[in-house]
């Protein structure tokens, strides 16, 4: 689990979590108290109580697995696997722009163009 970004979410966009809590209709007070206690216990998903697990995998894990990248051209066009990759995924939501490492190098070469 990237317990970096979910740090970053819990600490600076909670609502994230929340926007998909309430689109399947959980308490979503309740789904960011789990990523918190995730965050807490290191990523400790076997700390976790039936419950708590199923607001992790339904509104936490879209937010840290397979993240679609964006692609520069907008959806499918991304030149990588369609994922952002782990060690890109923090810099996305810092910059709030969902690219994958290809995607970004791509970019960067057509601006310098
Ligand atoms: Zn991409």
């Amino acid at each position: 689990m990237n317990i970096e970004v979910l740090k970053h979410i819990v600490s600076n966009e909670p609502s994230l979590i929340e926007d998909i809590a309430q689109k399947h209709n959980l308490d979503s007070s309740a789904s960011v108290g789990v990523a918190r206690q995730l965050v807490a216990q290191h990523g400790n998903l076997a700390a976790l109580s039936q419950k708590q697990r199923h607001h992790y995998d339904q509104c936490i894990s879209p937010l840290l697995e397979n993240v679609p990248c964006d692609g520069i051209y907008g959806e499918g066009t991304c030149t990588g696997n369609g994922f952002i990759d782990d060690d890109t995924l923090l810099g996305c939501y810092l910059e709030g722009d969902f690219l994958c490492q290809l995607c970004r190098y791509d970019a960067e070469r057509i601006s310098r163009e």
